[in-house]
């Protein structure tokens, strides 16, 4: 995408915005003109982050917040009124693989965390992305899914899996409920990324996963960022209720 100011004056919110994709899409925000909030837990990321993304001339904050804490999502919104007066965009992409393991041994407790993250979080921050934008009368929400929304990759990931299907019925739902309010709400769902995540979920070889692209190749962060800016622009002025995979053919 072009380094246009399509987004001036225009305020972002990012959760989980202090590394991988929301790091990146933060970042190609900035560069478009926008004032950007970023969230995340852990707050040392969050400073490093807060710094590159002022480095590029943008307006930025980084507030410390868990997504799974209501709480936490109601000091988010308010901070973000507070200081810039509005909220045009909201890409909720904080999300956590969880652990893997066969079903029937897996921890309760660690289902139970996947989904307060992934599902919960999703809803708290668009509850009241939605309030604000509905007394805007306008707005545009993103949400982060998965392929693993659309189909099973592999064994051991129930639980992620779920969450990330939840978010695109979430995604439709929502879109539909507003789509006269002047919101338009969608979603990405990435296919193998490389992020911290993928590192993780690969014991730091990303690459293992080109072996399920058709393409051949993980994705990097910037390929999602692309799709999340064209689906907050006014050239994607017509679309909601989509989530698009950006993943190399995947989902095909
Ligand atoms: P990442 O590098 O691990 O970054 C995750 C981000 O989410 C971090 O900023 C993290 O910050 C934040 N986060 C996690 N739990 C949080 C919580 N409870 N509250 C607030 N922030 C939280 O992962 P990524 O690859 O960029 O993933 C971003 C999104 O894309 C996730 O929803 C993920 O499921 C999805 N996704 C990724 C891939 C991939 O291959 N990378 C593929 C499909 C979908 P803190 O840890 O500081 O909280």
């Amino acid at each position: 995408m072009s380094e246009s100011q399509t987004f001036k004056n225009q305020v972002v919110l990012i959760t989980g915005g202090n590394a991988g994709i929301g790091l990146e899409t933060a970042l190609a925000f900035a560069r478009q003109g926008a004032k950007v909030a970023i969230t995340g837990r852990r707050a040392a990321e969050g400073v490093t982050a807060l710094k590159q993304i002022e480095d590029t001339g943008a307006e930025a904050m980084f507030i410390q917040a868990d997504a799974s804490v209501p709480a936490d999502a109601d000091r988010v919104v308010a901070e973000v009124v507070s200081k810039w007066g509005r909220l045009d965009v909201a890409f909720n992409n904080a999300g956590i693989l969880g652990a893997t393991g066969a079903t029937h041994e897996y921890a309760d407790a660690e289902f139970d965390k996947v989904l307060a993250v992934n599902v919960s979080g999703v809803f708290y921050a668009m509850k009241r992305e939605l309030a604000q934008m509905a007394k805007q009368g306008s707005g545009v929400i993103i949400n982060t899914s998965s392929i693993v929304g659309f189909r099973t990759i592999g064994p051991g990931m129930l639980a992620y899996h779920t969450s990330k299907a939840a978010v695109i019925s979430m995604t439709r739902a929502a879109a539909v409920e507003y789509a006269k309010s002047g919101i338009r709400v969608n979603g990405v769902a990435p296919g193998p990324i490389e992020t911290p995540m993928l590192h993780e979920v690969t014991g730091g070889h990303p690459d293992a996963f080109a072996a399920i692209v058709p393409m051949g190749r993980v994705g990097k962060p910037s390929e999602i960022s692309d799709v999340v800016l064209w689906l907050a622009s006014p050239a994607a002025s017509f679309v909601t209720g989509q989530v698009i995979a950006v993943d190399g053919g995947v989902v095909s």
